[in-house]
């Protein structure tokens, strides 16, 4: 577990999503009280309870807990993260609240999305009380210390998915809204993944983010960025090539979705983000597929 110091206020903890440093992180965020955004998923709840401790940061001084959308790197710890930080409100988008009070039907959708490959290390999800929870779409949350987080709609990857601004330094928490940035290994690419992926969403919330001229993004996958325009500007350029690719397989009648991700993205083979970038890739090629079919036969 390490800790990636931002801002005065801001840190990230890289919880080691998918047992690799440098996949995932969630963000500590501290006024007079503190709020967590993104919970990683239950196996990496450990390394973010051991990297609070290490920040000095008490269990009850952790009043919320912010996720960007439903998926399991970005909500699947919440309930497991509330059970330890007890005076810890849970925030989500409305539509997704029932599903972290009962997972049950969440599970099955997500393990056909990320694929049996990757889903062990996806691990599991606990059940939060529904008092526990809040809607977060119109959330304005004051942390004292000027610190304030504001909550702004930027669909597309998924159709809950929220972004937090920290109005004191201006940046922007995106979540998955423009797609991962690791640079450390030579990647980049937005993640369109099934069965919610939307096209004409996440060109719109791509669009709309390069118009806030924001000052950095604090990415889940992976750290802070202050070059926003380069990054926006190349998740838009990744994702206008990835529509190209797969308007072409599909003209030619293919849809082998493993192809085309080897064709889209070069994965790092001798890396340890190997496994992640192949799952991300596929998942990825597989949502747009899928997307771009859908309006076809609407069409036609
Ligand atoms: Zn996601």
């Amino acid at each position: 577990m390490e800790i990636i110091n931002v801002d005065a206020h801001i840190t990230a903890i890289d919880h080691n999503l998918l047992g690799v440093p440098g996949v995932g992180v969630t963000y500590v965020v501290r006024g007079e009280t503190v709020a967590l955004i993104e919970t990683g998923t239950s196996l990496t709840v450990p390394h973010t309870l051991a990297g609070l401790e290490k920040l000095g940061v008490r269990p009850e001084e952790v009043e919320h807990i912010l996720c960007t959308h439903i998926h399991m790197d970005h909500a699947g710890g919440a309930g497991y993260l509330a059970a330890a930080l007890p005076r810890a409100t849970v925030y989500i988008h409305s539509t997704s609240v029932p599903h972290l009070v009962d997972p049950s039907k969440l599970v099955p959708s997500v393990r056909r999305a990320v694929g049996e490959a990757a889903w062990p290390l996806h691990g599991d999800i606990k059940p939060i009380p529904a008092e526990r929870l809040l809607p977060a779409e119109e959330l304005r949350l004051d942390l004292g210390r000027d610190v304030v987080l504001a909550a702004i709609a930027t669909p597309g990857h998924s159709p809950d998915h929220l972004s937090y601004r920290d109005l004191k330094s201006g940046g922007l928490f995106i979540g998955d809204a423009a797609g991962l940035i690791m640079d450390h290994w030579g990647l980049a690419f937005p993640v369109t993944p099934v069965p919610t992926y939307n096209l004409v969403a996440q060109r719109n919330t791509i669009a709309l983010l390069r118009g806030m001229n924001l000052p950095r993004i604090y990415v889940t996958h992976y750290g802070p960025h202050d070059d926003v325009d380069f990054q926006l500007e190349r998740a838009h350029a990744k994702l206008e090539e990835l529509v190209d690719l797969t308007e072409k397989a599909l003209d030619a009648g293919e849809s082998d979705t493993i192809a085309l991700a080897a064709e889209w993205i070069r994965c790092p083979d001798d890396s340890p983000a190997v496994t992640m970038a192949r799952s991300w890739s596929e998942m990825s090629t597989a949502g747009m597929l899928r997307y771009l079919k859908k309006q076809r036969s609407a069409q036609g």
